[in-house]
């Protein structure tokens, strides 16, 4: 049994989140892949649930151990993801979800090829997005600032994706990533086509 991947890529504050946990209901089971990250966590934030929190030497450790799948700098904080969990979830045909940065999805898709879908999310502005990540208030205007700067760099990325959603409304958004995660487990492999052929041929 083999399972598909599905990255979501968008600046900070697109939407990412609110979108997965939206659609949750409608993409039938998957494996959310929970990274680790050097960020502290923000209020309401619980280790092993929205990531694991680790130090910048324990992320090293785990760099050296060659834990990670992809891992990358953003923001100024270490974000990867283990490659255990995510095998094994695919060994189970499960569908993975990842909400990683546009560097991430270039590393997955170098590695995983064609087991990989990808979306691309924003907001319909900049504006929009800077709005919105004020209204989250989750985080200093220092660090706002810095990742609406991010955004204007990410969003050049766009074209890398296979879908793009633009998240105005969110029950829309939801529904077209529904669709997405829906299609990426159908999108087969070329280790599965050809099981499928010699299987066909007999
Ligand atoms: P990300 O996970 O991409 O960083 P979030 O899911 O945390 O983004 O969303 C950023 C903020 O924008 C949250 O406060 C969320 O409630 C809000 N939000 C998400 N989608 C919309 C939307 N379509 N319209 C208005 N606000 C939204
Ligand atoms: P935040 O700090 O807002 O949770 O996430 C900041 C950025 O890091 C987002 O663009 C998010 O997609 C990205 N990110 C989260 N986890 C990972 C990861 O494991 N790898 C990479 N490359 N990026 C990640």
């Amino acid at each position: 049994m083999q399972g598909a991947i599905l990255v979501l890529s968008g600046p900070s504050g697109a939407g990412k989140s609110t979108i997965i946990n939206n659609a949750s209901e409608n993409i039938g089971e998957y494996y959310f892949s929970i990274s680790t990250t050097t960020r502290k966590p923000r209020e309401g934030e619980k280790n092993g649930v929205d990531y694991y929190f680790v130090t910048h030497e324990e992320f090293e450790e785990g760099i050296k151990a060659g834990e990670f799948l992809e891992y990358a700098t953003v923001h100024g904080n270490y974000y990867g993801t283990s490659l255990k969990p995510v095998n094994d979830a695919l060994s189970q045909g499960k569908l993975v979800i990842f909400d990683i940065d546009i560097q991430g999805h270039r590393l997955v898709r170098a590695k995983m090829g064609d087991f990989v879908t990808s979306a691309f999310i924003t907001p319909p502005t900049l504006r929009e997005l800077e709005k919105r990540l004020y209204a989250r208030a989750t985080d200093d205007t220092s660090i706002i600032e810095r990742r609406v700067e991010n955004a204007k760099e990410e969003i050049k990325a766009i074209g890398e994706f296979d879908f793009v959603i633009i998240n105005d409304e969110i029950p829309k958004a939801s529904n077209q990533f529904a669709t997405i995660a829906n299609a990426a487990r159908l999108k087969q492999n070329s280790d599965e086509l050809e099981n499928f052929v010699k299987f066909w041929q007999n």
